[in-house]
């Protein structure tokens, strides 16, 4: 039996998930230890991906209550409740160690929208678009499989999961359309706590890295390029260290013209996903206020500053709202905005939420707005709305405590198996 050390609240600079593996090394020869305890540490964190410092078992129990006594702890956020939809969709209510806290949401089988970006996610989900409707059976052939080599996700009937994660508690940016904007902005995540989130997920579902397809989106609570440092050492931890690839990560943004462009250049670059969301500033600025201080025409300059890998296309998110911007003259005018770029257009049906003023657009004009698009060239693809019900799908993160009586709140279960 470990003995369990009492988890303290650390301050920022005493978690330890999150460090770099150069920091950890720092941080164990300031304690008076050998290199590789720092290599030990890494690995804990990151591959074995422990939530307590009595997980560290190569560690001698002096050395671990050392680190506990001095305020050290291994610090991810935690799940502290969780809605599950009838879809399989999973709301997380994650709490940071000072309490504060954001949503992320689990989306086993994902929400299509990677599809056409040329992303191993996107090939994945185009290979399967023959089986739609087909993955009970998926599930059947799975239970007939021998299932000991294959990951959580398959033994459970799921071909892959996405996770969508926050990068900031509450947003400043004010999309009108999107209630985690009534929350105004508190604070930014450290990349320990948005990596953490993804960490925490894992850990729930006993994950295992190489067997199971994960998908990452920064699309949930925040502007991850108004907290953009943290956003990259977030995505170097994700990719390095815990070793999910930057190929199977999205993030989303806004429209920050100048971290567009710094983003252009980094070495490690998941897919970028502009929200568009609008054909014209005039509908822009009153959809996205944003679009004042960086309108349609900079931005879309600045996404074509990123060097597209071969098979690689920019997507633009686009939330279709009733009477708003989804007739036939704003199918036309995107078709102007993006003709000749390497695009792709991903539509997605507003989700509505208490409070915000827009209506769902008609069916009818959502199949012709998707149809324009395609019939001119540009390949547009509808988002599956994922976990509605439980307020977890696009616009809707708001730390929605009071959910529909069909939404189930779901036992917080032990960490499963962890290994990666
Ligand atoms: S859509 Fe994204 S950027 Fe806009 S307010 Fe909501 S969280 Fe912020």
């Amino acid at each position: 039996m470990l003995k369990k050390i009492k988890d303290v609240t650390a301050e920022p600079q005493k978690r330890l998930f999150g460090l770099l593996p150069e920091e950890i090394k720092t941080l164990m020869g300031d304690l008076g230890q050998k290199s590789y305890r720092g290599v030990q540490l890494t690995q804990a964190l990151y591959n074995q991906r422990i939530i307590g410092l009595e997980e560290i078992t190569v560690f001698p129990a002096a050395l671990r209550e050392d680190l506990a006594n001095a305020g050290y702890t291994v610090g991810l956020p935690e799940i502290v409740q969780a809605a599950r939809s009838v879809d399989g969709t999973e709301r997380y209510l994650m709490r940071m160690s000072d309490g504060e806290t954001v949503e992320t949401v689990w989306m086993p089988d994902g929400d299509g929208g990677e599809r056409g970006d040329g992303s191993e996610a996107s090939l994945e989900e185009e290979a399967l678009d023959g089986l739609e409707g087909n993955i009970s059976e998926f599930g059947q052939a799975a239970g007939k499989r021998d299932l000991r080599n294959v990951g959580a996700l398959e033994q459970k009937g799921y071909r892959r999961a996405t996770i969508c994660i926050s990068s900031q508690v509450g947003c400043a940016v004010n999309c009108q359309f999107c209630l985690t904007a009534k929350l105004g902005i508190k604070r930014n995540l450290t990349a320990g706590e948005i990596a953490g989130q993804v960490v925490a997920v894992l850990n729930r579902h006993g994950i295992k890295i190489g067997k199971d397809r994960i998908n990452l989106v920064f699309m949930g609570m925040g502007e991850p390029f108004l907290n953009y440092d943290e956003f990259i050492r977030s995505v170097e931890l994700l990719v390095r260290h815990i070793g999910i690839p930057e190929s199977r990560m999205t993030v989303s943004t806004s429209g920050i013209e100048p971290a567009i462009r710094a983003f252009a250049q980094e070495p490690l670059r998941p897919k970028l996903a502009l929200s568009l969301n609008a054909s014209n500033d005039l509908v822009r600025e009153q959809v996205m206020p944003i679009t004042r201080k960086w309108n349609i025409a900079q931005l879309l300059d600045a996404v074509q500053t990123i060097p597209l890998g071969k098979r690689e296309w920019v997507t633009f998110e686009y939330v279709l709202l009733g009477g708003v911007n989804d007739q036939p003259e704003h199918a036309r005018e995107v078709l102007d905005l993006l003709k000749g770029m390497r695009a792709k257009v991903n539509l997605i049906v507003w989700n509505p939420g208490p409070g915000i003023a827009y209506t769902q657009p008609k069916p009818e004009d959502v199949a012709i707005f998707q149809k324009m698009l395609i019939d001119a060239g540009m390949p547009a693809y509808i988002r599956r709305p994922r976990g509605r019900d439980i307020y977890a799908a696009c616009g809707q993160l708001k730390r929605t405590v009071d959910l529909p009586e069909a939404a189930a709140l779901v036992e917080i279960a032990p960490a499963a198996s962890r290994r990666g």
